[in-house]
């Protein structure tokens, strides 16, 4: 019981940073795997580039990084800790990264994106948000959103409580039956919460999970 309150004790929840509630880093996490883009629409410059991009960042570990193409196609970087990047308020709501397609990596969990990852998007009217790993052996998986218009008008922090206190709920259940390791639910937790938010909202988020080689 204990172990389970520390895992899953309420305020890791909504961990303000990429801080795994758990240990690991998520190796077993196996995405399906696509086929090398063969249905992918003709990449733009911008989407070059941040593939590009990503084969690189993926594979830093002690750090993470943002990516940007802005709509103008000027690049950002932005340097940050082993577990999370900063944008201010201010940039945020600057105008500067609507529309602009923004990626990262997530070099200690490997997990899909935090709360604070959709929080940016929404605030800052991001067009796409990435996040990507490596998950050993240049086996990586990039976590997408793209959402539509109409995303930006939605009020999502309390959608988002909700979907996860229930995924937490009923995972914790799974644990307590023996069918669910803390492992599988720790690192499964944000993946099922932008499912089921994304379901929730008509598919309007477009969140994707796509396994790459870099
Ligand atoms: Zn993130």
């Amino acid at each position: 019981m204990g172990l389970l309150e520390r895992i899953f004790g309420d305020a890791d929840l909504f961990n303000p940073n990429h801080e795994p509630p758990g240990s690991d880093k998520g190796g077993q996490f196996a995405p399906a795997r696509e086929g090398s883009g063969s249905q992918a629409p003709v990449a733009s410059d911008a989407q070059a580039k941040i593939g590009q991009r990503e084969r690189e960042i993926a594979a830093i570990k002690d750090h993470e990084v943002l990516y940007a193409v802005l709509r103008n196609g000027q690049e950002v970087k932005v340097d940050g800790t082993s577990n999370r990047v900063n944008l201010s308020m201010n940039e945020m709501d600057s105008g500067k990264w609507r529309g602009a397609v923004v990626t990262h990596n997530h070099p200690v969990t490997g997990n899909s994106f935090t709360p604070e990852d959709i929080y940016a998007t929404h605030r800052g009217g991001f067009g796409e948000m990435h996040a990507v790993a490596d998950l050993g052996g240049g086996n990586c998986v990039r976590y997408s959103i793209k959402p539509e218009a109409s995303f930006f008008r939605q009020t999502i922090r309390q959608q988002i409580e909700d979907e996860s206190a229930s995924v937490f709920r009923e995972n914790k259940k799974k644990i307590k039956a023996g069918t669910m390791t803390v492992d599988e639910a720790d690192r499964a937790h944000y993946d099922m919460v932008w499912r089921r938010l994304d379901k929730a909202l008509d598919g309007i988020m477009h969140y994707k999970v796509e396994a790459f080689n870099a």
